[in-house]
């Protein structure tokens, strides 16, 4: 049984062909710049990177060029016919309320996907593109479509609503949904795994830390708790997002400045988080530099970033009524060993302890905790792409 997983932006098209049997990763690859003049797509394959200029106007000659040329194609050719792969799994950033676990994608599927558009017009219509794409060049393919947000769609009500007018939940749909919940799930079910234990006898905070980063608390193996909100711009200040703000703070900025919803947006998503208070870039990597060289802006924007994790997972202590286990995962959470250290050693009140010789190691599964700890420290790679390829097969078994 062999998957095919996608994952589309405005302009960009993931792509990995993953061996069910054993899950491994056949083949995977990125095309970029879709729709300019100098699109490319990037193959990795047998411990090789293959760089292929291919300009290409549309998702749909995009992934006509990966199938044909790629994967069945004559020189990198994984597959010898399109019967040799049975689904194609679809990464869907926001579900809305509609969706609460992964679909067969069908008719109305699509048309419930463009219902939440207005809640995600960035990201809904580009996954959407990938459907269609897919649609005309491969049109007898089964396809599934899982959703960043569904995971969390087990939050209580108390955890979700935000304390506004009743009727904007109710016309309008605003509330909290959460977002990176493939990446919650499999950290957490793969904790449990490694731990030895049954998820349900555990309480677990996942902090998901990469260019977006969220925090959720997952008890029973269910999210309950999740930081990221209506859009994925809440909840702790990232590489170049806000997070949360006192609400204000945008209406006075957008009378004061005298700038559009769409400016305004720029400047939450784009300029602020970490890069917005160093200065220095949204990359964690060149800010510890900084950090390094006495860089005070630096050092503050680390500060208020190590802070505002930890203060978030002594949060959700109250939300598990306990807490087991954290686990760090995505670029930051995988790789960044002083991040750990930072936000672990401002929950040292708590009795959480950190080993640095085990916490020296970067992207591997490992515990990082030492035996004195009240509370165990994961670091767990996360793997979005096995959970959509596994919840395709479960669809069309
Ligand atoms: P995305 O959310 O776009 O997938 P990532 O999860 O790759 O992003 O996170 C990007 C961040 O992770 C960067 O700010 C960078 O500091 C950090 N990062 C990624 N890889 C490494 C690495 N090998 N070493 C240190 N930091 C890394």
């Amino acid at each position: 049984m062999k998957i095919l997983v996608l994952n589309c932006g405005s302009s960009s098209l993931k792509y990995q062909l993953i061996d069910m049997k054993d899950e491994t990763v056949i083949t995977k690859g990125t095309y970029e710049r879709i729709g300019m003049n100098n699109s490319f797509i990037t193959v990795k394959q047998d411990g090789e990177k293959i760089r292929i200029e291919h300009p290409v106007k549309n998702h749909e000659k995009a992934l006509k060029f990966v199938f044909e040329d790629i994967l069945m194609g004559k020189e990198y050719g994984k597959v010898k016919s399109l019967s040799e792969i049975d689904a194609i799994g679809h990464r869907i950033v926001h579900g809305g309320e509609k969706f609460k676990e992964a679909v067969l994608i069908t008719d109305e599927v699509i048309e419930k996907i463009k219902e939440v558009i207005p809640l995600a017009p960035l990201h809904n219509p580009a996954a959407l593109l990938g459907i269609e794409a897919c649609r005309s060049v491969v049109p007898d393919m089964k396809m599934a479509a899982i959703f960043d947000t569904a995971f969390h769609q087990t939050m209580p009500k108390e955890n979700y609503m935000y304390p506004l007018p009743y009727e904007f939940y109710e016309k309008y749909q605003v509330r909290k949904y959460g977002f990176h919940g493939t990446s919650h799930r499999y950290v957490s079910g793969r904790v449990a795994e490694i731990m030895g234990k049954d998820i349900k006898d555990l309480k677990i905070v996942t902090c998901h830390l990469g260019q977006g980063a969220s925090i959720s608390a997952i008890k029973d193996g269910k999210s309950i708790n999740t930081s990221m909100g209506l859009t994925p711009l809440g909840g702790i200040g990232m590489c170049a997002r806000s997070g949360d703000l006192d609400p204000s703070v945008v209406t006075y900025l957008m009378d004061t400045l005298n700038v559009s919803t769409e400016d305004i947006n720029n400047i939450l998503n784009k300029q602020s988080g970490v890069l917005g208070i160093s200065g220095v870039s949204a990359d964690f990597r060149d800010v510890e530099a900084e950090k390094d060289n006495g860089n005070e802006r630096a050092i503050l924007a680390i500060n208020m970033h190590n802070r505002i994790v930890a203060e978030y997972i002594a949060r959700y202590m109250v939300s598990l009524q306990g807490l087991d286990v954290i686990v760090f995962t995505a670029g930051i959470g995988e790789n960044q060993i002083r991040i750990r250290k930072g936000i672990c050693d401002e929950l040292k009140f708590l009795g959480i302890e950190i080993d640095d010789e085990k916490n020296s190691i970067k992207g591997e599964e490992i515990e990082i905790s030492s035996p004195n700890s009240k509370v165990k420290v994961f670091v767990i790679p996360t793997d979005e792409e096995i959970m959509i390829a596994r919840d395709t097969l479960n669809l069309i078994k």
